[in-house]
């Protein structure tokens, strides 16, 4: 029986575990990263693409944090697409296909090369306790690992079960274990737990697929990276192929529903809306004839091709004849059959903002395993609990992430208080502040606050440190400039000729303005760089709106300053209604600002809590 001792060990080698292991040992922590597999660290269960809508701002984010998981997916990056291009960019969302075993291979090399950070394979069983304290964990070979915080992130395997038609067993993803000895442990912490299910499509064999006939989405020309620390692809790029479901596919669907899993009734979880199943689709979108389907390599050095837009659980049977219905797959040959699987999820309102559970100490949970669906929610919950985790290791304050700074603050606000009622995913819609969260400026949000607490590296900081200089240094001269209304018409600007003068800022702060464009003004100004003109024309854009939202946030801020104790009972509120109490008392918000934004939530049952609690103070 071997024993190990550590500041922080994290349970979980997956998109979670990674950035939590990462984050803590940035810190200075002494970190153990436990998985099941070695060679499985940063596997990805299902698409091979990190980013996209929301999500792709998440990767921003912990990479503004000198997290791992951008400069991963740069590296292993096949086809780069910036989605909603044509949109501003406070939704422009990057996106990338990933080669796989390049995306495993770097992450592994990542987590090796990483000071105080030792990679441990076996499989957690248990929690070793001190009373009601997690103090490390106890792995199925005997070994001990003691550490003063442990994070969990442990995926769809607690409990998972995996259904392909009607048939069903045990399983944490196809081909691995599910975690059942550890599931029961953490039942006796009586813990909220639920059940949720998320799908795969089949993998087809791109030798199998008639290419020619298909219609090819290439990557960007000008392919934007994930990391503030990448300027080009690292690998060769990739087209992808399109083709669409038709009617006939459809039929065959619609005649097999009952041998589907999540539609023969052997699946009580609940899915992802967003995320919906071809035998979802073809039901809820009865009147639709055809659903796009994007094929995607999943290897520049392997055949296996992933069907992006039809995930199922119906027979193995039924997905070949369905495959076989849709135009240039007639001849397409299944490598691993697409399946549903269903898993235990904790209620995460029953975490604080730093995801630490409330009510068992030392323990901390981060990705799927709260609700989420989705790589990017993952890695994000993943450097919020391992930051934190190290933080409270080290005896260091808490870190927390606000609404008005970051989707990572969004999402953890939202989780922590609202809870989840199927697999949640990020979206932009869910930042309130989304013109001042942007993508590109993710740096400039985050990189401070990642020096200050001391997780951001050496090379990073003197990357951001010049950009910064140089943005700072071109805005003030752009801050110095004065034109006459007459000048900056004859840019082709409709102004009012009211003799106001305008600084060149606020000259490129009209949308049809290039940074090019707005210089002809004052050709002093050539000597600026193409990164930093460009950053200056999205700083520009928005500047006005996000001076107007600063006042949201600031009342926001007033809010998350009326700190609601623990120990603060609100059921001893007279008026309040029942429904309410039962939802604060399971979010526990921890100040007025969060108590507001729960599902329900009026302005005078907010008044009445803010009434007992001064007259509490
Ligand atoms: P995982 O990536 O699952 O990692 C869990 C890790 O924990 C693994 O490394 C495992 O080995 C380790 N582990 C588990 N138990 C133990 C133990 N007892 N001891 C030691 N190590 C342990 N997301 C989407 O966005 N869209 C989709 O369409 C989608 N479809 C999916 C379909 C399937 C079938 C699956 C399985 C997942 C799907 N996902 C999808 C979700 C996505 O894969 C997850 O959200 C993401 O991988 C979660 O990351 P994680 O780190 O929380 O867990």
């Amino acid at each position: 029986m071997k024993h190990f001792d550590f500041d922080v060990v994290v349970v979980g080698g997956g998109h979670a575990g990674v950035d939590a292991a990462h984050a803590s040992a940035r810190m200075g922590a002494r970190t153990a990263l436990v998985t099941l597999k070695r060679e499985s660290i940063g596997v990805m269960s299902c698409n091979p693409a990190i980013g996209g809508l929301g999500k792709g701002h998440l990767v921003r984010e912990i990479d503004a944090l000198d997290g791992v998981m951008g400069r991963v997916a740069d590296k292993a990056g096949i086809q780069f697409r910036l989605l909603n291009r044509r949109k501003g960019p406070a939704v422009q969302g990057p996106r990338a296909q990933s080669d796989r075993k390049i995306y495993r291979a770097e992450m592994l090399a990542e987590m090796e090369s990483q000071p105080n950070l030792s990679i441990i394979e076996g499989e957690v069983t248990d929690f070793i306790m001190d009373g009601a304290r997690v103090d490390g964990v106890l792995l199925a070979d005997e070994s001990a690992i003691r550490a003063k915080s442990t994070v969990l992130t442990t995926g769809t395997f607690l409990r998972g079960v995996i259904h392909i038609g009607d048939l069903s067993y045990s399983g944490g993803r196809m081909g691995d274990k599910p975690s059942v000895r550890l599931a029961e442990r953490i039942d006796s912490f009586g813990l909220p737990l639920g059940r949720l299910k998320t799908g795969t499509p089949p993998r087809l064999d791109g030798r199998t697929i008639d290419w020619d006939k298909l219609e090819k989405q290439p990557g960007d020309d000008d392919p934007v990276m994930f990391s503030f620390m990448s300027k080009a692809p690292f690998v060769r790029q990739v087209s992808c192929g399109i083709t669409h479901t038709n009617e006939k596919t459809h039929d065959i669907i619609r005649k097999n529903l009952e041998r589907s899993a999540m539609y023969g009734g052997h699946i009580e979880g609940v899915g992802p809306r967003y995320c919906p199943s071809i035998e979802d689709k073809v039901v809820r979108f009865a009147d639709k004839t055809s659903h796009q389907i994007f094929l995607e390599p999943e290897s520049l050095d392997d055949h296996t091709v992933y069907p992006n837009g039809i995930s199922t659980s119906l027979p193995e049977d039924v997905q070949s004849d369905y495959v076989r219905s849709i135009y240039a797959l007639e001849n397409a040959v299944i490598l691993q059959p697409g399946y549903a699987i269903e898993y235990d999820y904790v209620d995460p309102r029953a975490l604080d903002l730093r995801l630490s559970l409330r009510d068992v100490g030392g323990l901390f949970l981060a990705g799927q395993i709260n609700g989420t669906t989705g790589y990017e929610e993952a890695a994000a919950q993943g450097v919020v609990a391992g930051l934190n985790a190290a933080a409270e290791a080290m005896d260091r304050d808490p870190i927390t992430f606000s609404r008005a700074e970051s989707y990572i603050g969004v999402m953890v606000d939202d989780l922590t208080t609202r809870g989840v009622t199927e697999p949640y995913r990020m979206f932009t819609s869910r930042a309130e502040f989304r013109l001042s969260l942007r993508a590109d400026n993710a740096d400039q949000r985050l990189t401070p606050k990642g020096l200050a607490i001391g997780c951001v590296g050496e090379g990073r900081r003197r990357l951001f440190e010049g950009k910064i200089e140089r943005l700072s240094s071109a805005r003030t001269r752009l801050e110095a400039q004065s034109f006459t209304p007459r000048q900056i018409a004859e840019l082709g600007l409709k102004v009012n000729q009211d003799g106001a003068r305008r600084n060149g800022f606020e000259i490129l702060a009209f949308p049809e303005m290039s940074f090019e464009q707005a210089t002809r003004l004052d050709g002093t100004l050539s000597d600026i760089d193409e990164e930093t003109r460009r950053q200056l024309e999205r700083d520009a854009l928005y500047a006005n709106y996000i001076e107007r939202q600063n006042r949201d946030v600031a009342a926001m801020k007033r809010d998350e300053q009326q700190v609601i104790p623990q120990s603060f009972s609100f059921d001893a509120i007279e008026g309040l209604s029942n429904e309410l109490k039962g939802k604060l008392n399971a979010a526990r918000p921890g100040n007025l600002a969060q108590a507001a934004r729960i599902d329900g939530m009026t302005p005078a049952a907010l008044t009445l809590i803010l009434a007992r609690l001064r007259r509490e103070s």
